[in-house]
């Protein structure tokens, strides 16, 4: 479908927003008439679009453009059709006749997030419970406009949401999706299939291929033979696999051709001085190794070689991380606003006790560091470091927020800001297949673009302040999707 055929209908919605009230505090837009032969938007996603004229003027902007180059001042991005049209000084490149001009004095355009170890589910009491439909939402408002998914408990929900998103009747970020987790025996939750052998693996990678995902992840306690298998079917459809790894080393990960490994280092069991082969870990010897592990080390400096050498990337989650770290992991009021009364009990129940045990708080500040120095010295030395937020753990790592968290702990990682957005935008395309598209602001691009209210490289901490987001060329007003789903989370 064109954009032009998507773009017609959400202006009648947004009509109706406006005339309600519920416009955004930018200069409202004229609105082009709806056309009666195009998707119309379901109802959750109905009036939250902002703008959504066919040409759009995005003046006197900072951008950064998502390829590590530096910020230009007084940009103007002329928005056509869903796409970039141009993207130049201010002084040189004209504002089409007819176009919305929105001065963007003061603000900075990134490209949209692509980020790639996000999911639609969310941690209960005892299980993961999917709420695709307002996850979706948030994530989208928290700059995210491409995600992969990086494990499902219900393919089916998020195949089918991915599809509706694609053809224009839902909003939301695009997302390459993840089948169920590829796990074997001793899973922790229920939501896991616990595969036996090889052969199961490959039955169960032909059968979510089939159904329309389009990734795969494989999960702590799959063997050896179990991941060979895992990836060779992956590969036969053409698809990468990552994993969450924990009974095979990344050393032995990469070796087998692996993709991409989850949650940086701090999965890696390669330092286990007493790593039996095929299991996982008995106690956190890995966990402890790993904290005590310095960058230049021989045996981190050896690894981080070899899984640059088999070009295997590296997904960042810093924010899962976080949330387990007293010294860190103070969510915020806001950040917390989507979920439910119960589960926002549950995470703050949670988080009260592991933070009253100062021995177990401290293991995991020195395993966030220790996994932000590895991270670093990995995309130092050459490796493709992706970024996700995970929001998993102990909770609190809450979509629409997480991103900008992410953000934030690359920063601390020693990262600069142009190198942190261009790690959670071009990093994240280029791994997924779609750097043609999405993941840089260039003229020919899809109009992804993350509105920032002030100048990101002076004062990074702007990034909490995003009030406007762009999907294909049609803006979203972040403010408006909080207040629909405060309180939500939990719920769908
Ligand atoms: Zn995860």
């Amino acid at each position: 479908m064109t954009m032009n055929a998507l773009s017609m209908p959400i202006s009648g919605l947004a009509a109706l927003a406006l005339a309600l009230g519920a416009g955004p505090a930018m200069a409202a837009p004229t609105v082009a008439l709806p056309s009666p032969a195009a998707p119309v938007l379901e109802p959750v996603s109905a009036g939250l679009v902002t703008y959504d004229q066919p040409v759009i003027a995005l003046t006197h902007a900072a951008v950064i453009d998502g390829t590590g180059a530096p910020a230009r001042v007084d940009q103007t991005l002329v928005v056509a059709a869903g796409r970039i049209a141009a993207l130049g000084d201010a002084a040189q490149i004209a504002v089409p006749a007819g176009a919305l001009v929105l001065d963007m004095t003061g603000k900075t355009l990134l490209p949209g997030f692509v980020m790639v170890h996000e999911h639609l589910f969310y941690p209960s009491t005892r299980e993961y419970l999917g709420f695709p439909l307002s996850m979706s939402l948030l994530y989208l408002a928290g700059g995210e406009t491409t995600i992969r998914t990086a494990g499902s408990v219900n393919g089916y929900a998020d195949i089918n949401l991915a599809r509706e998103i694609a053809a224009g009747t839902r909003l939301g970020p695009d997302i390459d999706v993840t089948a169920p987790y590829l796990e074997g025996r001793g899973a922790f939750t229920l939501t896991m299939p616990q595969l036996a052998n090889p052969a199961e693996v490959t039955r169960m990678v032909d059968y979510w291929a089939g159904q329309g995902a389009t990734s795969f992840k494989a999960y702590m306690h799959l063997t050896r033979a179990q991941l060979a298998a895992a990836i060779a079917a992956a590969h036969r459809h053409g698809m990468k696999i990552t994993g969450h790894l924990c009974a095979v080393t990344y050393a032995e990960a990469a070796d087998l051709g692996i993709d991409n490994l989850e949650h940086g280092f701090a999965a890696a069991t390669d330092f286990d001085p007493d790593k039996k082969p095929d299991a996982c870990p008995a106690d956190q010897a890995a966990e402890t190794a790993l904290g005590d592990l310095a960058v230049d080390a021989p045996a981190a400096r050896a690894l981080i070689a070899r899984l640059v050498a088999r070009h295997v990337a590296l997904t960042s989650t810093l924010p899962v991380f976080e949330a387990f770290d007293p010294q860190h992991g103070d969510a915020g009021e806001s950040a917390l606003a989507p979920l439910t009364a119960d589960y926002r009990a549950y995470y703050l129940r949670r988080r009260t006790r592991l933070y009253a045990q100062p021995a177990a708080g401290l293991h995991e500040h020195r395993l966030l560091l220790a996994t932000m120095r590895l991270e670093k010295a990995f995309a130092d030395a050459g490796g493709l470091l992706l970024a996700g937020s995970d929001p998993t753990g102990i909770g609190g790592v809450v979509p629409g927020f997480s991103a900008k968290r992410q953000f934030a702990l690359l920063l601390e990682a020693g990262f600069t800001v142009t190198a942190a957005v261009h790690i959670m935008t071009q990093n994240g395309a280029r791994f997924l297949g779609r750097e043609a598209e999405v993941g840089t602001l260039a003229a020919g691009k899809r109009a992804d673009i993350v509105v920032i209210a002030g100048d990101l490289t002076a004062q990074p901490q702007a990034i909490a302040n995003m009030p406007l987001v762009f999907k294909r060329g049609v803006g979203v007003a972040t403010a408006a999707v909080f207040e629909r789903l405060k309180g939500v989370l939990g719920l769908w």
